[in-house]
């Protein structure tokens, strides 16, 4: 595949040098396996359910009886057009299938229904933000094709148990270019695409239950050197050992060259308990696995219309919705785009911005205080115990000078632990209301100027952070609930 290996250092040329980690610089590209969200297996009828008994929902056809054939499930097939629509690729109008052949215990026909020469997706582009970064990783290809079984080691003591319910699962493995440049960017992508797919609702994002699995191609090289031997991490299937898997194996692959140790192009598996990557298996080549195209299948021929159909039907994307957010909410593109993480978030801030009609304050409360809350507690936006138009009320009522700020996080605490309370029966009943009244906040100024006579003096000989101490007495006697600003006013009315 020597062929390949080019392709991808001619894409490579001028783009920029990623950081250096002890002067080598890190390159990396994802296949990630999306198990696709349909009722059915990829070319069976079998129910693709998960946990259910061990070989129950295996068919004749998942189990490779003789004179059975495959039949195409249109519902992968939407879900890969989906997919690729979203990411701005080339829908092939006729893409074909491949057998992939090789001999696993877990693989019943002795090959891996996939798509090698024509794949159904092809290109596109995957955008995302790095902290305040922007980053764009390209993609090289999605391709359907089915899942294997799965072989326990654990369950049976000197015995391997096979369960071929996961047996013809629609998979779409989707390649990118190795763009990108650090573990920290390969997690955020994982995250872009993680969004992409469960926004669009082909998978269910579990990545527990094996519904998102990614591998990552790791090399290192010197600055300006052509592209590395690389060496892939399977089936990681949690972020965090993502990053994990990727900085051990830069560290072990920069360690080898000092070395002077070739790198040995390798598949590897992370090893969560020792925090190490180990050889699997030396790599195959494409012609290992003796590539033809599928007899039993004929080529996938997509109508052009269903593409323009399926186009129609599209959610609002997550890019262009945070385009939306910047131009009709005001907001910046950072906060567009944290704001635009899943569907979920996205329609609770519009609530709470409708609601209160202040898009930048609702953006602020619910990615500081709610967010905050709901990591420490482990929550999803969808069990946020304070509902979106609650959130939406409590900033009207800073905005149109009810409270101050400090009483508004006071009632947030409240609505967080007594889900359902009103935000206004709260207000009152701990009589958070700030002081509008100018009398009675005069009086209060009054007193505290007649008590601090020192502090008075110092203002008046030009030390303004007197001021302050004062602003602080008359809050403190107003119990918190007067308007800062109405008496900064004052203050310095009746100081001169
Ligand atoms: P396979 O793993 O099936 O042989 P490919 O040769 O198409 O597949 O490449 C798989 C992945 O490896 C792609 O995501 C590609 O970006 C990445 N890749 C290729 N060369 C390198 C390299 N030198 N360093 C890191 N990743 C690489
Ligand atoms: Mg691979």
């Amino acid at each position: 595949m020597s062929e390949t290996v080019n392709t991808f250092e001619a894409q490579q040329q001028g783009r920029p040098t990623g950081p250096l980690v002890s002067g080598y610089e890190v390159i990396i590209g994802f296949e990630t396996h999306a198990q696709l969200s349909t009722a059915s297996k990829i070319f069976s009828r079998a129910s693709t359910a998960f946990g259910a008994e061990p070989n129950t929902q295996a068919c004749a056809v998942d189990l490779a009886l003789p004179g059975t054939l495959p039949v195409m499930n249109k519902g992968a097939v939407e879900r890969a057009i989906r997919f690729g629509l979203a990411i701005g690729a080339h829908i092939a109008p006729r893409s074909i299938f491949a057998r992939k052949n090789y001999f696993y215990p877990d693989l019943p026909k002795g090959y891996q229904i996939s798509q090698f020469e024509i794949p159904v997706v092809q290109g596109g582009v995957v955008e995302f933000f790095l902290g305040e970064e922007k980053k764009s990783v390209r993609l090289v290809r999605a391709h359907l094709e089915e899942d294997a079984g799965k072989s326990l080691h654990e369950d049976f003591v000197g015995q391997t148990g096979i369960d071929l319910n996961r047996a013809g699962t629609p998979l779409l493995e989707i390649v990118t270019e190795p763009d990108m440049r650090s573990s920290a960017e390969a997690v955020a992508y994982a995250r872009e695409l993680h969004k992409i797919v469960t926004w669009i609702g082909i998978c269910d994002g579990n990545m527990q239950e094996g519904s998102f699995r990614c591998d990552a191609n790791v090399s290192v090289r010197k600055p300006g050197a052509p592209l590395g031997t690389r060496r892939e991490i399977k089936n990681l299937n949690s972020f965090k050992f993502m990053q994990q898997a990727i900085d051990y194996e830069v560290r072990w692959q920069i360690e080898q060259i000092e070395d002077g140790h070739a790198i040995e192009q390798a598949t590897v598996l992370f090893n969560p308990d020792t925090g190490e990557t180990r050889a699997m298996r030396t790599k195959e080549d494409a012609a290992d696995y003796r590539y033809f195209p599928d007899p039993d299948l004929p080529p996938l021929v997509i109508d052009p219309e269903w593409v323009i159909q399926i186009r129609a039907e599209m959610p609002e994307l997550p890019r262009l919705m945070a385009q939306r957010f910047m131009d009709s909410y005001g907001l910046s593109e950072y906060d567009a785009t944290s704001l635009t993480q899943s569907t979920a978030l996205a329609s609770y801030f519009e609530t709470v911005a409708q609601t209160c009609q202040q898009p930048k304050l609702a953006g602020n409360w619910i990615m500081g205080e709610l967010a905050r809350r709901l990591n420490v507690r482990e929550l999803t936006i969808d069990q946020a115990p304070v509902a979106a138009i609650q959130l939406g009320q409590l900033i009207g009522r800073i905005q149109d000078g009810t409270i101050s700020n400090n009483a508004a996080r006071q009632v947030f605490e409240v609505l967080w632990d007594t889900p359902g309370e009103r935000v206004d029966a709260i207000i009152e009943s701990k009589g958070l209301k700030q002081m509008n009244d100018s009398g009675a906040l005069a009086q209060i100024v009054d007193a505290v100027l007649a008590a601090n006579p020192k502090n008075v003096e110092e203002y008046k000989a030009g030390n303004s952070k007197a001021l302050n101490a004062l602003v602080g007495q008359i809050m403190k006697g107003s119990k918190g609930t007067a308007n800062p600003q109405q008496v900064n006013e004052l203050l310095r009315a009746k100081l001169g």
